[in-house]
């Protein structure tokens, strides 16, 4: 069998108790494109990423990468097959410095000249944080946060970028440049990242696909250009 270059998730399942929060979602994301998870509060996005990075456990379904199981892989060893995952609210510690947050990202690399390399690729991406690196993280603006955590996520140097929410309490200008920089990623480094937003406009102004989740199971799914090109659709799902 040729190798499969995806990530791929199939029939999951998750249950909290009595709450169904994913029923039977099944996704395909192609290496170096840009998926966008949509759907209103309470859809289940959150669960699904949370899922395919081992926070959340199936009750049913398989998630691959590259056809290596990740089902039953820890939180912990995920990033050494590659997957980085930004939480919501972007998880980075305000006490420590800017440098100080983003070496944790290669803290498990063991590896200094590979960890300075990713740190200077990152500053490349990213020059407001090399401006700032000394400075303690909760002087940040809520733009800088979340670019310092999506760097921090990089410094692991993965193939696979879990991105929850990175437009939350963002300014419409500061999303745009955001978006713009997770499009520069999957253009320049090959990235594959699936984004949950409930800013529907802006994550398929970069994606490839979206799929739009509602209760927990995949209510439509389509290109980019379709979805943000159909009016009924739009009026429907995405409420814009
Ligand atoms: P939001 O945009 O508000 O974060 P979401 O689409 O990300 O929404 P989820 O957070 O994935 O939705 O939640 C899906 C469903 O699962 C909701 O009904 C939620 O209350 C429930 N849920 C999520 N996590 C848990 C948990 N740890 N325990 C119990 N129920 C949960």
């Amino acid at each position: 069998m040729p190798e499969e270059l995806a990530l791929t998730i199939e029939d999951l399942d998750v249950r909290f108790g009595p709450v169904r929060a994913l029923s039977g979602v099944s996704l395909r994301v192609e290496e170096g494109t840009i998926c966008a998870v949509l759907g209103a509060n309470g859809a289940g996005k959150t669960t699904l990423l949370r899922t395919v990075s081992g926070l959340n456990r199936p009750q049913y379904g398989q998630i691959r990468l590259n056809g290596t199981d990740l089902t039953s892989v820890p939180p912990e060893s995920l990033i050494r097959l590659g997957v980085a995952h930004v939480p919501e609210g972007a998880g980075i510690i305000g006490e420590l410095t800017v440098v100080e947050n983003l070496r944790l990202g290669a803290l498990w690399r063991g590896d200094r000249s590979a960890a300075a390399t990713s740190l200077e690729r990152t500053y490349e991406l990213f020059p407001v944080l090399r401006e700032r690196s000394a400075q303690p993280a909760s002087n940040l603006s809520g733009g800088e946060r979340q670019m310092l955590a999506i760097g921090r996520a990089l410094m692991a140097e993965p193939r696979v970028l879990l991105l929850d929410e990175p437009s939350l309490g963002l300014a419409p200008l500061v999303t745009r440049q955001i978006m713009q920089l997770i499009r520069q990623l999957r253009n320049d480094r090959g990235l594959t990242v699936l984004i949950v937003e409930q800013n529907a406009n802006s994550a398929l102004s970069i994606a490839d696909h979206g799929v739009v989740l509602a209760g927990g199971r995949v209510v439509l799914r389509d290109t980019a250009e379709q979805l943000l090109g159909d009016e009924q659709t739009r009026h429907a799902y995405l409420g814009f």
